[in-house]
């Protein structure tokens, strides 16, 4: 395998997919995204440089103490959510922490976290909640929100943001758009009345035809890419 390759694509990948996030609204200058590479460093996009700006040579190669080994830039403040999750999870591959909105709201209002909106089916299995809104700094910090994320895709921290993660870059974005997507309308359909979660057996079928092929993925990927070479001209 040539790593060189891997390191530039990934590299590519990070830094597309910040501006993928920043183009659909739901990354502000604070989140961060990070993938996992072949020998087990991190990518990882670099705090103080806005998501609409990142470049592949924006990112940076760290250890998974969250030591910066290559870059310029300045290693994110809680990058110990990234190398906490990667050393709990070995079947994730990239990481995103972020403040989506609506998954806020839902979050600070108490609002149970479920599928209500056909995208919100990928987190059939739960969505984790680490009930502490302070910045995420030590790494025994980071242990407890891998113990809060578990076995699932996301974890909502209160007051402050959420954790989404995946098997590669393009799956995580998914998994961003989509918490805050289903979040959104559990929010404002909560504001109308009651909100009507799915049924199991909803989810398991609009699961099997939505998702389970995983083909939603490359079509998200494709969108906002076309999205963002239009608005870069
Ligand atoms: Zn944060």
């Amino acid at each position: 395998m040539d790593l060189t390759v891997n390191v530039s694509e990934l590299r590519e990948q990070v830094a597309s997919c910040c501006r993928f996030l920043s183009i659909a609204g739901v990354m502000d200058d604070f989140g961060h995204l990070s993938a996992r590479l072949p020998d087990g460093k991190l990518l990882v996009s670099p705090l103080g440089v806005t998501a609409s700006a990142v470049r592949p040579a924006d990112i940076l190669i760290v250890d998974l103490d969250g030591r910066r080994l290559e870059g310029e830039g300045v290693v994110p403040g809680e990058v110990v959510i990234h190398t906490r999750i990667y050393r709990a999870r070995t079947d994730l591959q990239s990481i995103l922490h972020y403040h989506p909105h609506y998954v806020n709201l839902c979050g600070i209002a108490g609002l149970k976290y479920e599928p209500v909106y056909l995208y919100g089916v990928v987190f059939r299995d739960g969505v984790g909640l680490y009930d502490d809104p302070e910045l995420i700094r030590r790494p025994e910090q980071g242990d407890a929100v891998a113990g809060a994320m578990g076995r699932f895709a996301a974890v909502i921290l209160r007051g402050h943001g959420a954790v989404v993660a995946g098997e590669n870059v393009q799956e995580t974005l998914c998994y961003a758009l989509f918490l805050e997507e289903n979040a959104k309308m559990l929010y404002q359909a909560s504001l109308a009345g009651k909100a009507r979660a799915f049924t199991q057996d909803e989810i398991d079928r609009c699961y099997q035809s939505f998702w389970a092929t995983r083909l939603a993925v490359r079509r998200v990927w494709l969108g906002l890419e076309s999205r963002a070479k239009r608005a870069e001209g």
